[in-house]
């Protein structure tokens, strides 16, 4: 047999073998991939982070339709907002005014709607596991620090323009558990009780949904607050 009569050969099977396996997939007759593990498939607030959900929140990203239908499956209240240029710098382009998310959240934000959806996320998987695992509650709000500020980083008059420029960044300063607990960035994040441990989770925890987390342990700057954002840098600190 010739070398290329083989390559011929192994070039059918190949096809053979491509041709069942989208038979089988299209089909889902006797096994469908499933949807956390299919790159076609829509990101599903249900299904648990996995190895595509980087991938599936980029493409949000890239199709602002797509992340308005999944921030329609979600428990935030959000109303998409005009697109509008705000300053030098600063602009504000699929931005949602967020109400409510899983849980109260006081002052209404501005946030883009791929940084909604890393929240909405962070929410489900990250955050109220943690909370029912150190404390036995859910977190009933979210606290503050806003989203949306047309400025730099650090606020300073020179430099880079800050995620916030963009919506594309909320300051987190810290939750109120159902029972009425209250847990701070400021003043919990030293410890090394609950408390401290749920922070160190939810903090950590967010930086597979975010690309820039930021807390204490960065800098003085936020010692009292999470800056959480999609941004063009991914930083966990
Ligand atoms: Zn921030």
């Amino acid at each position: 047999m010739s070398a290329g009569r083989g390559w011929r050969r192994l070039a059918g099977w190949l096809a053979l073998l491509a041709a069942a396996a989208l038979l089988a997939a299209g089909h889902g007759r006797w096994w469908r991939l499933p949807d956390r593990h299919n790159p076609f498939a829509p990101l599903s607030l249900e299904e648990a982070p996995g190895w595509l959900t980087r991938y599936k929140l980029a493409r949000l990203s890239a199709e602002p339709a797509a992340c308005q239908a999944f921030i329609d499956t979600t428990p935030l209240q959000a109303q998409p907002q005009p697109d509008r240029v705000t300053g030098p710098g600063c602009q504000l382009s699929h931005t949602l005014l967020v109400r409510r998310t899983q849980v109260q959240v006081g002052e209404p934000f501005t946030l883009t709607c791929r940084a909604a959806a890393s929240l909405a996320l962070w929410e489900r998987h990250v955050l109220q596991p943690a909370a029912q695992a150190h404390f036995g509650q859910p977190v009933v709000r979210l606290v503050h620090f806003g989203s949306y500020a047309c400025r730099n980083v650090y606020g300073r008059a020179e430099g880079a323009r800050s995620q916030h420029a963009t919506a594309d960044a909320l300051d987190v300063a810290g939750f109120v558990l159902q029972g009425g607990r209250r847990v701070s960035v400021a003043a919990d994040w030293p410890g090394d009780d609950a408390a401290s441990l749920f922070l160190r989770q939810v903090h950590g925890g967010a930086c597979g949904l975010f690309d820039g987390v930021l807390g204490p342990d960065y800098n003085a700057a936020h010692a009292d607050h999470f800056h959480l954002d999609r941004g063009p840098y991914r930083l966990c600190r």
